[in-house]
Protein backbone atom coordinates (compact mmCIF):
# COMPACT_ATOMS: atom_id res chain seq x y z
CA UNK A 1 0.00 0.00 0.00
CA UNK A 2 1.20 3.08 -0.98
CA UNK A 3 1.81 5.61 1.69
CA UNK A 4 0.23 9.45 1.74
CA UNK A 5 4.00 10.81 1.72
CA UNK A 6 5.18 7.92 -1.11
CA UNK A 7 1.97 9.40 -2.98
CA UNK A 8 2.83 13.21 -2.65
CA UNK A 9 6.42 12.28 -3.88
CA UNK A 10 5.06 10.52 -6.93
CA UNK A 11 2.47 13.07 -7.57
CA UNK A 12 5.57 15.84 -6.92
CA UNK A 13 7.96 13.79 -9.22
CA UNK A 14 4.94 13.78 -12.17
CA UNK A 15 4.98 17.63 -11.94
CA UNK A 16 1.23 16.65 -11.70
CA UNK A 17 -0.59 19.15 -9.02
CA UNK A 18 -4.28 17.98 -7.87
CA UNK A 19 -7.33 20.87 -7.76
CA UNK A 20 -11.15 20.85 -7.40
CA UNK A 21 -12.76 20.56 -10.31
CA UNK A 22 -15.51 23.45 -9.34
CA UNK A 23 -12.55 25.83 -9.21
CA UNK A 24 -11.59 25.53 -13.23
CA UNK A 25 -13.43 27.81 -15.25
CA UNK A 26 -12.32 25.00 -18.05
CA UNK A 27 -14.11 22.37 -15.90
CA UNK A 28 -17.16 23.79 -15.65
CA UNK A 29 -17.48 24.31 -19.31
CA UNK A 30 -16.80 20.65 -19.65
CA UNK A 31 -19.87 20.25 -17.16
CA UNK A 32 -21.90 21.87 -19.17
CA UNK A 33 -20.91 20.48 -22.33
CA UNK A 34 -21.89 16.94 -20.80
CA UNK A 35 -24.96 17.92 -19.67
CA UNK A 36 -25.54 18.77 -23.18
CA UNK A 37 -25.00 14.82 -24.39
CA UNK A 38 -27.37 13.79 -21.10
CA UNK A 39 -23.73 13.33 -18.69
CA UNK A 40 -25.15 15.10 -15.42
CA UNK A 41 -22.55 13.62 -13.17
CA UNK A 42 -19.00 15.09 -14.92
CA UNK A 43 -18.40 17.51 -11.59
CA UNK A 44 -19.95 15.62 -8.86
CA UNK A 45 -18.92 12.02 -9.81
CA UNK A 46 -15.65 11.65 -12.16
CA UNK A 47 -11.93 13.00 -11.89
CA UNK A 48 -10.47 13.99 -15.10
CA UNK A 49 -6.51 14.70 -15.58
CA UNK A 50 -6.14 17.35 -17.49
CA UNK A 51 -2.36 17.84 -18.63
CA UNK A 52 -0.78 17.82 -15.68
CA UNK A 53 -3.58 18.48 -13.52
CA UNK A 54 -5.42 16.19 -11.52
CA UNK A 55 -9.10 17.68 -10.93
CA UNK A 56 -11.32 16.06 -8.36
CA UNK A 57 -15.23 16.16 -8.00
CA UNK A 58 -17.10 17.81 -6.10
CA UNK A 59 -18.19 14.86 -4.23
CA UNK A 60 -14.67 14.37 -2.89
CA UNK A 61 -13.56 16.59 0.64
CA UNK A 62 -9.77 15.23 0.41
CA UNK A 63 -7.88 13.86 -2.54
CA UNK A 64 -5.27 12.03 -0.83
CA UNK A 65 -8.17 9.81 0.42
CA UNK A 66 -8.36 8.54 -2.71
CA UNK A 67 -5.04 6.93 -3.53
CA UNK A 68 -5.70 4.38 -5.69
CA UNK A 69 -7.36 6.75 -7.75
CA UNK A 70 -4.56 9.49 -7.93
CA UNK A 71 -2.14 6.31 -8.97
CA UNK A 72 -4.84 5.68 -12.24
CA UNK A 73 -4.89 9.70 -12.76
CA UNK A 74 -1.01 10.07 -12.66
CA UNK A 75 -1.23 7.37 -15.95
CA UNK A 76 -2.85 9.95 -17.72
CA UNK A 77 -0.42 12.49 -16.68
CA UNK A 78 2.06 10.65 -18.40
CA UNK A 79 0.28 9.70 -21.40
CA UNK A 80 -0.43 13.23 -21.66
CA UNK A 81 2.92 14.14 -21.46
CA UNK A 82 3.96 10.82 -23.97
CA UNK A 83 1.39 12.01 -26.83
CA UNK A 84 1.26 15.92 -26.41
CA UNK A 85 -1.48 18.02 -28.12
CA UNK A 86 -2.26 14.20 -29.60
CA UNK A 87 -3.63 12.95 -26.50
CA UNK A 88 -7.06 14.52 -26.31
CA UNK A 89 -8.06 14.28 -30.16
CA UNK A 90 -7.30 10.30 -29.94
CA UNK A 91 -8.80 9.76 -26.29
CA UNK A 92 -11.81 11.61 -27.88
CA UNK A 93 -12.42 10.59 -30.97
CA UNK A 94 -10.28 7.94 -32.39
CA UNK A 95 -11.00 6.31 -34.35
CA UNK A 96 -14.74 6.54 -33.48
CA UNK A 97 -15.88 8.60 -30.72
CA UNK A 98 -17.71 6.06 -28.96
CA UNK A 99 -17.76 1.46 -30.21
CA UNK A 100 -14.25 1.66 -31.45
CA UNK A 101 -12.88 4.28 -29.17
CA UNK A 102 -9.49 2.14 -29.32
CA UNK A 103 -7.35 4.77 -28.66
CA UNK A 104 -9.74 5.29 -25.02
CA UNK A 105 -10.09 1.36 -24.39
CA UNK A 106 -5.65 1.96 -25.09
CA UNK A 107 -5.18 4.59 -22.68
CA UNK A 108 -7.75 3.51 -19.68
CA UNK A 109 -6.95 -0.31 -20.12
CA UNK A 110 -3.08 1.55 -19.07
CA UNK A 111 -4.19 3.09 -16.45
CA UNK A 112 -6.75 0.32 -15.18
CA UNK A 113 -3.93 -1.92 -14.76
CA UNK A 114 -2.88 -0.55 -11.78
CA UNK A 115 -6.79 -0.87 -10.41
CA UNK A 116 -6.30 -4.44 -11.11
CA UNK A 117 -3.00 -4.79 -9.70
CA UNK A 118 -4.25 -3.37 -6.15
CA UNK A 119 -7.62 -5.49 -6.44
CA UNK A 120 -8.24 -7.87 -4.01
CA UNK A 121 -9.76 -10.16 -6.58
CA UNK A 122 -8.08 -9.11 -9.71
CA UNK A 123 -10.58 -11.40 -11.99
CA UNK A 124 -13.60 -9.79 -10.41
CA UNK A 125 -12.03 -6.55 -10.37
CA UNK A 126 -11.57 -7.36 -14.07
CA UNK A 127 -15.09 -7.81 -15.08
CA UNK A 128 -16.30 -4.63 -12.81
CA UNK A 129 -14.08 -2.36 -14.95
CA UNK A 130 -14.92 -3.68 -18.36
CA UNK A 131 -18.71 -3.09 -17.06
CA UNK A 132 -17.51 0.54 -15.98
CA UNK A 133 -15.45 1.16 -18.93
CA UNK A 134 -18.75 0.03 -20.89
CA UNK A 135 -20.97 2.33 -18.96
CA UNK A 136 -19.27 5.22 -18.01
CA UNK A 137 -16.33 5.68 -21.08
CA UNK A 138 -18.82 6.14 -23.80
CA UNK A 139 -18.34 2.23 -24.98
CA UNK A 140 -14.80 2.11 -26.24
CA UNK A 141 -14.56 -0.87 -27.04
CA UNK A 142 -16.88 -4.10 -27.27
CA UNK A 143 -17.10 -5.36 -23.46
CA UNK A 144 -16.48 -8.82 -23.92
CA UNK A 145 -13.39 -7.89 -25.55
CA UNK A 146 -12.31 -5.25 -22.99
CA UNK A 147 -13.43 -8.47 -20.42
CA UNK A 148 -11.22 -10.92 -22.21
CA UNK A 149 -7.94 -8.37 -22.29
CA UNK A 150 -8.48 -7.74 -18.27
CA UNK A 151 -9.33 -11.23 -17.36
CA UNK A 152 -6.37 -12.05 -19.25
CA UNK A 153 -4.30 -9.62 -17.39
CA UNK A 154 -5.38 -10.16 -13.83
CA UNK A 155 -4.74 -13.65 -14.31
CA UNK A 156 -0.62 -12.65 -15.69
CA UNK A 157 -0.73 -10.54 -12.63
CA UNK A 158 -2.07 -13.70 -10.34
CA UNK A 159 1.14 -15.72 -11.81
CA UNK A 160 3.51 -13.54 -11.23
CA UNK A 161 2.27 -12.86 -7.53
CA UNK A 162 2.79 -16.53 -7.15
CA UNK A 163 6.25 -17.17 -8.90
CA UNK A 164 7.75 -13.82 -6.31
CA UNK A 165 5.75 -15.84 -3.49
CA UNK A 166 7.65 -19.14 -4.58
CA UNK A 167 11.25 -17.85 -4.93
CA UNK A 168 11.27 -15.48 -1.93
CA UNK A 169 12.66 -17.66 1.12
ZN1 LIG B 1 -8.80 6.73 -16.58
Amino acid sequence: MTSLSQLNVRVAQAGATLAPKAGSVLMLRLDRAFRCIGQAHFLDRFWTTWGSTIYYPTSVEDPWAHPSIIAHELVHVAQWRRWGPLFLPAYALLPLPAGLAYCRWHFEREAYRVDLAHAPDPALAATQIADKLWREYAYPWPRPLMRRWLVREASTMAHAHTTVREKSP
